[in-house]
């Protein structure tokens, strides 16, 4: 477990000694003195509630720009919310990252694109009094995954559609679900407080970052940047559940050789891929034993360290015994595990089938690790636990029960766990994430614009 306990200032936000809440009335008709926290509530909900439609919009055109990892709109799309974020009222600090200085640190957490530029933004709404509140940060990734096989999509991924999907309002679109309507939620219950003159007391940041799905540049930019504040929340698709966990990811390649010689004299050569079938099996045999017990956070998930095999390329002509493959794959790591003990024990397996073969002894398989490496990250903070899920009652009461468990992906969660508390709580499926005709729930990203709302008001409180 990681060590994440923050400097709380001594107000706490369940503390019930504190200054009784006021709002600086605007347009919500309350007093502006003796507004209970029941009728606040519900005036900032009813405020949330209003500006629906605006998020909706702001979801479309930021789908429009097709922010994968690596692109120009992955760069453009940081300047636009900086623009947002700057009209809402935040102070704004957006920088290009010192790319070359980033990816030579020892503990840099990898790259799977090229980048030419990237930017670092952190938009702050400064609190009024700041030793009345906590500071809040708010981290949500603006990259998306490619869009795949356009014809597997019923439109075009870029171009956001409202349709009736199993009965509920839907927004199609790639990143509706990973993670576009988090970073939209976070930012309209920012705009929705304002709209009713509500100030927080406490430091409101909105970090949106690029980088997260090919590794975390983005986010570790951001650490190493000293961004801080007393808890994290980061909008990933959760299904409004609660995540303090994530599993870790790292993603490996092996070269198997083999030696080539003529289809028709088979026997005389050595296929690769035969010895792909070796490794196989003993690979599926290690994740087997990896996943026998494991963390109850993570009992939920059939196989909750998976090891897969994504791309396999091997041999050069139809007629000959293929001399080599490569396969690349993507390694689980497990809650309380390090990286280099998961690497090693997945080492060693290479090892031993390298001695159990005659032709592997001379001519070992190899393993490398690069691209994606996720540590796993734990934060589990029973203030923040408990904060998010009473914001998540209220603002979604007719919504089944949340519940909290570890993930079985590697996320930013665990680059900002060791710096401060952080949870992971989102509208979306992360199932329709990654996938064709990905989408959002109308009335899933509405409760998250709520919940998060309601947190920003306990966490970060008002005076
Ligand atoms: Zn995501």
């Amino acid at each position: 477990m990681a060590e994440t306990r923050h400097d709380a200032p001594e107000v706490s936000a369940v503390d019930s000694d504190r200054p009784p809440r006021v709002i600086p009335d605007q347009q919500s008709g309350l007093s502006t003195t003796n507004a209970t926290d029941a009728e606040i509530t519900t005036t900032v909900l009813a405020a949330v509630d209003r500006q629906l439609e605006h998020a909706i919009d702001l979801l479309g055109h930021l789908i429009a720009i097709p922010s994968t990892g690596g692109s120009e709109a992955e760069a453009e799309i940081q300047h636009v919310l900086a623009e947002i974020l700057f009209s809402d009222g935040f102070d704004v600090d957006l920088w290009a990252l010192d790319l070359p200085d980033l990816t030579s640190q020892p503990d840099f957490p990898g790259m799977e694109v090229t980048r030419r530029e990237a930017f670092g933004l952190v938009a702050v709404l400064p609190g009024i009094a700041p030793e009345l509140g906590l500071s809040l940060l708010v981290n949500g990734h603006a990259d998306v995954v490619p869009a795949g096989d356009p014809n597997s999509w019923s439109g075009d991924p870029f171009t956001m559609r409202r349709e009736e999907r199993e009965g509920r309002e839907t927004l199609l679109g790639r990143g509706t679900c990973d993670m576009k309507s988090g970073l939209v939620a976070s930012i309209v219950a920012a705009r929705a407080l304002n709209s009713v003159g509500v100030k927080l007391a406490g430091d409101l940041m909105i970090a949106p970052v690029i980088g997260e799905e090919d590794g975390g540049l983005g986010t570790y930019a951001l650490m190493r940047r000293g961004i801080t504040a007393d808890a994290c929340l980061i909008p990933e698709p959760t299904d409004l559940d609660l995540i303090p966990a994530n599993a870790g990811a790292l993603t490996f390649r092996l070269r198997i050789p083999g030696r080539a010689t003529h289809a028709s004299r088979r026997t005389e050569g050595i296929s690769a891929i035969e010895n792909f079938n070796l490794v196989n099996a003993a690979l599926v045999e290690l994740e087997t034993r990896r996943n026998s017990a494991v963390d109850p956070m993570m009992s939920r998930w059939p196989i909750a360290y998976p090891l897969s095999i994504g791309t396999i390329q091997a041999g050069d002509w139809a007629s000959t015994v293929p001399d080599l493959l490569i396969a690349e794959g993507r390694y689980g790591v497990a809650l309380g595990e390090t990286a280099a003990d998961a690497r090693a024990e997945l080492q060693t397996t290479i090892d031993e089938i390298n001695a159990s073969d005659a032709f592997l002894r001379a001519h070992p398989v190899t393993l490398e690790w690069w691209g994606g490496q996720f540590e796993p990250g734990v934060s589990g903070d029973d203030y923040l636990i408990d904060l998010t899920r009473r914001s998540h009652f209220v603002a979604a009461p007719n919504r089944r029960r949340l519940e909290v468990y570890g993930a079985p992906y590697g996320s930013d969660l665990r680059l900002i766990a060791p710096h401060m508390p952080v949870v992971q709580y989102g509208p979306g499926d992360a199932r329709s994430a990654h996938s064709p005709d990905e989408s959002i729930a109308v009335a899933d990203l509405l409760s998250s614009m709520r919940a998060m709302a309601l947190i920003y008001l306990e966490h970060c409180h008002i005076v």
